[in-house]
This record gives C-alpha cells, structure tokens and sequence, in this order.
C-alpha cells in the first residue's frame, strides 16, 4: 500500500474505504496526520478502539525507525533512521543558534537515496555507493520525524542536501517536494526548500519546468572540468560549460538565483588559480558562491585549509565582483556536517 505521508485527502478516504469504513474517516485521519501531526493511530483519540487497532494492523503512517540519535555541541542533530527492508539512512535537524528565537528557523537536512552514486572523493555518503531510492513517503517522513519530536517546533526549511543525488531519484523527490508545499499536508513555502545537485543538466531543465520556485544549488566544488572530474568522477560526461547553460535556464524560468557550491579542500582546489577560473564563471550565470570549509571523514585523504586561506578565498571572489559567503559548518562534531553522513551512521 502507498506510504500515507504520499496520500492525499481523498486518496486516503477511498483507502479506508475500501477497508469497508465510511470515507470520513479518512479525511479524520488526514486530519490526524497532517493538522496535529499525529502518525500513531493509538493517538487518533476521536477514532474508537476497534477502529484503532484495525488501522495499526493493516496501514502505518510512518515506516522508520529511529536506531540512533546523536546531538553536536552546537545543537545539531543527526537521527539514524533504518526502513522495513533494513536500509538504514541519515537525517539532520539544524536549529536555529543561541540567541534567535526558538521557533525562528529550523532546517532538516534530509537524504534522497541510501547512501550516493556519485562518488565525490571527500564525501563518506558515497564510499559505499548506493543501494536504492528512498520513495516519496521516506523523504517527506524525513521531515514529518522533525515536526514531531517532542517539545519541537515545525520544520521551517528544508534542504535536499543530505546522502543521495536528488535529481538522481528525480519523480520521488519532486513528488515529495510537491507533499511538503502542499497547503494541506506539508505547508512549507518551496522558497524556503533548496535542493543541491551535483548537476545534472537534462534534470536540471526538467526541474525549472515543474512550476515550482524551488532554490536550487549546484554542488561544483571545482572551477574546471579537469580537477571537477577528478573530484566527482560521475561529472565525467558533463561539463561546466553545459551545467552553467542549464543553470541559466533554471534562472530564467524559475526566477531563482543559484548558489554555486564549493567545497574547499587544502592544496587541492582553494589557489589564487581556481578562485581567478570560480570568478570567471559567476559572471556567467545569475548565482551566490557558497564557500564550504570541508569536513575531514575518517579514511579520505583530504584537509580543510587555515581559516586565513579560507577568508583569503574568499576576498579575492569578492574583489573579482563575485557574490559569495562561507557557509557556517555545524553539526560536525557528531558527524553531522556535509559530506559525513553515512548508511551505518558511524565514522570508521
Ligand atoms: S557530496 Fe553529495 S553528491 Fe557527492 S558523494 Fe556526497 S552525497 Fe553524493
């Protein structure tokens, strides 16, 4: 049966239909599950007991199960989520910091496959490959685990940026980006979604003509083919040139800026060269740079640069004219941060 975080109102009223119930139940239920947040049909108190147990034996809301939670210095937190079929995935809730409001901002980092295909060689989500697509349910149930932990605030943001390639899994990540903007069900503004791919150029066209204004982020981590394919080798057969070209057609459909991002890693990517080459591209296409200083994974033979060669990359950008900001690391004292999340949810 379809995963009921996918169902919509009526889909669900004639599932519980065909269960031989009166259909308001189902939109009861619906109400249950996405005005109150409340997955557990013991916790559906307008349904009577009978009807309770029969729902739990024979449909479930949510599928996952938490394995492991793990809380960084800096209030981030990474729950290990493991499916029925014993495939086991990351998710990040990244608060607000001290001193704004509690309610103010809260991000959930959620993933798209178990573990990535494309391989980048500083990243632990794709040392293992991958192993399937989540489906539309898993991702957005990603999302509904945040909204419903206890004491939580509403998930505010979003960022597809967690393991997996989005455009990859591309039907079930639009269906589920379709869920969390819908009104009635995940009422999130697509303003306030981004997805990050590592560039797929067809898929990035297709995205700009779904209709929905969704921040999109390009995951370039080098300012040429040549260093870019050694880094992401499944970028072999895509150049920047043609990732810049479906980059401007994003922009002009949706009207979204793109955010380039860059990964910095010592000695590899981070000369006064590559910001010369970076800059050059940004006068290309409508876009924000996002400087990321990388995350050391246990076993990869790469190093964040000093924080003044960071700031010295990123003053040259911007005395180059080019829009751009390092991105605040969190979360990476419990393996929380970009490119640390992994299927078994341990560093080795
Ligand atoms: S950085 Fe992103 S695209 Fe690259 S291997 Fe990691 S999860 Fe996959």
């Amino acid at each position: 049966m379809k995963h009921m975080l996918e169902m919509t109102c009526d889909e669900l009223s004639a599932a519980i239909k065909a269960l031989g119930l009166p259909a308001f139940r189902g939109r009861q239920i619906f109400q249950w599950i996405w005005d109150k947040r409340v997955g557990d049909f013991a916790a559906m108190t307008n349904l009577s007991r009978d009807l309770r147990e029969r729902l739990a034996g024979t449909m479930t809301a949510l599928t996952g199960r938490i394995i492991r939670s793990r809380e960084a210095s800096d209030g981030v937190i990474k729950l290990l989520i493991e499916w029925p079929d014993g495939e086991r995935i990351e998710t990040v809730m990244i608060p607000t910091r001290p001193g704004e409001a509690p309610s103010a901002r809260r991000t959930a980092c959620i993933s798209t496959q178990v573990g990535c295909a494309v391989g980048c060689v500083f990243c632990a989500s794709g040392l293992e490959g991958v192993s399937r697509d989540l489906t539309a349910g898993e991702i957005v149930e990603q999302v509904y685990l945040w909204d419903t932990q206890p004491g939580a605030a509403r998930v505010t943001h979003v960022v597809l940026m967690g393991m997996g390639e989005p455009l990859a899994n591309y039907e079930a990540t639009v269906a589920a980006v379709r869920i969390l903007i819908d009104p009635d069900r995940g009422g999130l503004s697509a303003r306030h979604i981004t997805l990050s791919t590592v560039g797929l150029p067809d898929q990035i066209r297709r995205l700009a003509g779904e209709g929905i204004p969704l921040n999109l982020a390009i995951s370039l981590h080098a300012p040429n083919d040549e260093l870019r394919r050694r880094l992401i080798p499944a970028a072999t057969g895509v150049s920047i040139d043609e990732l810049i070209d479906a980059g401007c057609e994003y922009f002009s459909r949706t009207g979204r800026e793109l955010t380039l991002e860059y990964v910095l890693l010592a000695g590899v990517n981070d000369s006064p060269a590559c910001a010369e080459q970076l800059a050059d591209l940004t006068r290309r296409l409508r876009c924000n740079v996002n400087l990321i200083r990388y995350n050391p994974v246990a076993g990869l033979p790469f190093s964040r640069p000093a924080e003044r060669e960071v700031v010295a990359f990123r003053d040259r950008l911007r005395r180059l004219g080019a829009n751009v900001q390092i991105r605040a690391s969190r979360g990476a004292d419990a393996d929380a941060a970009c490119g640390q999340l992994r299927r078994t949810g341990v560093s080795s």
